[in-house]
């Protein structure tokens, strides 16, 4: 081995594989080792470096490692030419060159996120190596060199002093505050007080590592398990093996973080637009319904921002607020529904009572009801509602019409009933006053009966006989037929005041019917009586009834009989109208006495 580089990397190699501090004795000791020189305590090892920036500069990737490698040995900055070389070792050395030296750099990288350097905190710091890890952990090389280029710039700020004062590695680093570089460790005054250190910080480190590990949980809590099992393993590490293994089991364990992360990140974008999709068209769905507008704003401003856990909380409590409100709208509009069924119900209950005999309607009712029955639908109770409306305006105006034609017809029947009451009233009380023939001015038949009974009464009493003549006109008809109804009731005016002028006043005379007369004679038999009577026919020969100037004879037949002791009016008269018969059938304007 004398190519200068692979030497300076084996060197640094058995370094961190026995524990050993990089520093300047440490190694120009190994160096000799390995290379089979004496060792020429510093000297040796400033010979190495200084070939080795020769063979750097040999090379154009390597020169510029190479000139600063050899100004920092001119200007005697050990800890910087280690930095150096340790910038250009892994590129120059061979593959499995990285994970050699992975406890340094795990070592580093503890010791590094823990110190206290100015303008960088811890998660900061986490950050960093979080993206690191992220997009190297599957070529661990590369992860190897990216690491280290963190945590060299870490390394690079000041370390805030007072805080590092309580630390094992405070004299190390109140000295030279730069002197922290990756995978070495500042110069130590003693090689014993040095391993006694390197162990102690081992401890401190896998102690830290673990912390790092278990710190993980809280994002990725379904690796509690693997985090526990290496945080574990990290705590007892002991030898070199071991931290190998653990090498490999934490580069598994990043790509299986990595890997879910992913995961992560995939499922929350498509949980963002599922929702997206989801807030879309419930919103296109619910467009009439205003109350729900500001809930389906606040979740488009969600989604359409990056996600805020702050918002994320609000959002819920509101939406939350809103379910609930939902819900009592709900049960009001159930409510609302349920008294509007049972309102219609009852409605056409009644209205169909009302119209149950009016056939169709009734029918129309009928489909009504059922409609309701079936129907859970406020809508559809609303257009069903409509309808029934539309309908009972009909039944009702034609109810109303019908009831408006009963109650006018019943007014009618009313005011017809008090007319004809009031009517009835005053016939009957004039009825009872007037017993005279309108036409005739003799007595009606009302006024005969008073004239009958009183006479009959009074003769009865004084037993003085009563006599009854029955008067009936000759030929009236043909009167009539040839003069007109009208002459013939003048005639019949005529006649009855020539009876009326030839009689005694205590004589009654009344218009029996149409052209009939009864003459009731008080005080005289049927001989006398029948003498008065054809005093009548002298008298009408006398006094003609005259018509245009033109004399008309009226003659009558006529039957007197004479009242039988208490002998009823209409039998008197019967036994004259039988006598007059006789008189009409011997040849007229007679008078018979009835037997
Ligand atoms: P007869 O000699 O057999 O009695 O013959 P008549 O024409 O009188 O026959 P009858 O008694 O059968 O007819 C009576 C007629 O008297 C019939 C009717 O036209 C007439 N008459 C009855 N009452 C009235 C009345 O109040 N006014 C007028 N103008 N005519 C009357
Ligand atoms: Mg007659
Ligand atoms: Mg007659």
């Amino acid at each position: 081995m004398t190519n200068p580089s692979e030497l300076a990397r084996e060197t640094l190699k058995t370094l961190a594989q026995r524990k050993l501090p990089p520093t300047p004795d440490n190694y120009a000791k190994i160096f000799s080792e390995i290379s089979g020189e004496s060792e020429t305590e510093n000297n040796g090892a400033e010979k190495v470096l200084r070939s080795m920036a020769e063979h750097l500069l040999l090379s154009d990737q390597s020169a510029a490692a190479g000139m600063a490698l050899k100004k920092m040995l001119v200007e005697g900055k050990w800890d910087l030419c280690f930095k150096e070389i340790e910038k250009v070792l892994p590129k120059a050395g061979s593959a499995d060159a990285a994970p050699q030296t992975w406890p340094v750099l795990i070592r580093d990288l503890v010791r590094q996120l823990d110190l206290p350097h100015k303008g960088l905190t811890v998660s900061r710091k986490k950050e960093g190596l979080e993206t690191v890890f992220a997009r190297f952990s599957s070529k661990p090389e590369i992860l190897y060199e990216k690491l280290g280029n963190l945590i060299r710039s870490w390394s690079e700020s000041p370390v805030t002093s007072n805080l590092v004062a309580s630390t094992p590695f405070a004299p190390e680093t109140d000295a030279t505050p730069a002197a922290t570089t990756a995978g070495i460790t500042p110069v130590m005054s003693s090689p014993a007080k040095a391993d006694d250190n390197a162990a102690e910080m081992l401890g401190k480190l896998a102690e830290l590592l673990a912390q790092t590990l278990e710190s993980t949980i809280s994002a990725q809590p379904e690796l509690t398990d693997e985090v526990r099992r290496l945080t574990a393993q990290v705590r007892e590490i002991k030898s070199h093996n071991e931290v190998t293994e653990l090498a490999k089991q934490l580069r598994h364990f990043w790509l299986k973080v990595e890997l879910r992360g992913g995961d992560k990140t995939k499922i929350q974008e498509g949980l963002v637009r599922l929702l997206r999709l989801l807030v879309e068209n419930v919103g296109e769905m619910v467009e009439d319904e205003e109350w729900l507008h500001g809930q389906i704003n606040t979740l488009h401003e969600i989604i359409s921002n990056p996600i805020d856990k702050h918002v994320i909380a609000d959002a819920e409590r509101s939406l939350r607020e809103a379910i609930i409100k939902q819900g009592l709208l709900k049960k009001s509009l159930t409510d609302a529904k349920a008294t509007l069924k049972s309102l219609m119900t009852t409605f056409i209950d009644r209205l169909g009572s009302i119209t149950a005999s009016t056939g169709d309607y009734h029918q129309k009712i009928e489909g009504y009801s059922q409609k309701i029955a079936q129907s859970n639908n406020l809508g559809e109770l609303g257009n069903l509602l409509d309808d029934i409306m539309q309908d009972t305006r009909v039944i009702q105006t034609s109810a109303l019409r019908s009831h408006e034609e009963l109650l006018e017809s019943r007014k009618q029947v009313e005011s017809a009933e008090a007319k004809i009451s009031k009517l009835e009233k005053e016939l009957s009380e004039v009825s009872e006053l007037v017993q005279l023939d309108q036409l005739t001015g003799a007595l009606n038949r009302r006024g005969l009966d008073a004239a009958f009974d009183r006479e009959a009464k009074r003769v009865d009493r004084s037993h003085a006989p009563l006599s009854l003549a029955l008067l009936d006109i000759d030929n009236f008809k043909r009167l009539n037929d040839s003069m007109g109804h009208q002459v013939g009731d003048q005639a019949l005016v005529h006649l009855c005041n020539v009876i009326k002028e030839a009689l005694r006043p205590s004589d009654s005379v009344a218009r029996y019917g149409g052209e009939e007369f009864v003459i009731v004679l008080p005080d005289v038999a049927a001989d006398e009586a029948a003498g008065t009577v054809e005093r009548l026919q002298r008298e009408l020969t006398k006094h003609f009834f005259l018509h245009e100037n033109e004399r008309i004879l009226v003659t009558f037949s006529a039957g007197v009989a004479q009242r039988g002791e208490e002998e009823p009016q209409e039998e008197v008269i019967a036994r004259a109208d039988k006598a007059m018969y006789q008189a009409k059938r011997t040849g007229k304007n007679r008078v018979v006495i009835a037997q």
